[in-house]
């Protein structure tokens, strides 16, 4: 996620000139869900600054809404309330067009169960978004150093059924990498993987992050996952419950108490 020198990442802001602004940015969003007569609040007034080139995991009770949290960060759905502002834009103005190439430009989706499409090799489904964003040249060069970071260089000609669970996750990493997203988003990222496996996509994504520049946010509900993360976002009833810097002493504690309640 190397940026031209000329990118708009240091903006002047109430923190004076230079601050960094943050890559994603959920401003005060509220989402309501209508079921017959029934209104479930699945989000209230939730903000949530993401820093580029950080981490953050996102955990909380089953329904407590991580689920619409990332959704809504991806402008996969739209908040009642509240706005995403990506890279320092408020996409909140943005018509469908706009939202459908901000969402394939800026952002990559990783997913519990892969969502690899089953007729295409690996290679094609790495390199399908950069093909419909009109830069599948950019995409091949991307593609051939994510090969090799993400291991399955040389699995790009199978199909996703010849391919194991941690490589199928491996290779939709790549697709979500391949237009050079602003933040990569992902949910329950190992929720279908064993730990073996589930523990290399989570490297993977640290030393995206330390050594490549990722954004990530990720949601999980696995303590040991969030604790590759710098920083843990804790939800409960739609609404920001707590936080934790996974660097401190009480990381482990902090994180018990708030799943425990
Ligand atoms: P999580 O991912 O933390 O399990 P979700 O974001 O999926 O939580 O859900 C938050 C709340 O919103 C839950 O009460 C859930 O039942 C409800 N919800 C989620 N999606 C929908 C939907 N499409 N229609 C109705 N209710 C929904
Ligand atoms: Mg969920």
């Amino acid at each position: 996620m190397t940026r031209p020198p000329d990118s708009p990442r240091s903006t002047t802001t109430a923190d004076g000139p230079g601050a960094v602004a943050p890559a994603l940015e959920a401003v005060a969003l509220s989402k309501r869900y209508r079921l017959g007569e029934v209104q479930i609040l699945a989000l209230d007034d939730v903000s949530l600054q993401i820093a580029p080139g950080s981490f953050v995991a996102v955990m909380g009770p089953s329904g407590s809404g991580k689920s619409t949290l990332l959704h809504l960060l991806g402008l996969l759905d739209a908040p009642d309330e509240g706005t995403v502002l990506i890279d320092g834009q408020d996409t909140a103005g943005l018509d469908d067009d706009a939202l459908t190439a901000t969402r394939r430009d800026r952002i990559g989706f990783v997913f519990q169960t892969f969502e690899l499409i089953p007729n295409l090799s690996a290679r094609e489904n790495v390199l399908l978004p950069a093909e419909v964003a009109g830069r599948r040249a950019d995409g091949e060069r991307l593609l051939a150093s994510l090969a090799e970071h993400l291991d399955v260089a040389d699995r790009l000609e199978h199909r996703p059924a010849q391919l194991s669970g941690g490589q199928r996750q491996r290779v939709a990493l790549a697709r979500a990498l391949v237009n050079d997203p602003v933040v990569v988003l992902a949910d329950e990222p190992t929720g279908n993987l064993d730990s073996v496996s589930g523990q290399e996509v989570l490297d993977l994504l640290r030393s995206g992050v330390d050594d490549r520049g990722w954004t990530v946010a990720m949601v999980t509900h696995d303590p040991n996952a969030a604790m590759i993360a710098d920083r843990i976002v804790f939800l409960r009833d739609g609404r920001v419950a707590g936080e934790v810097d996974t660097r401190s002493d009480d990381a482990r504690e902090r994180i018990a108490s708030f799943a425990g309640v």
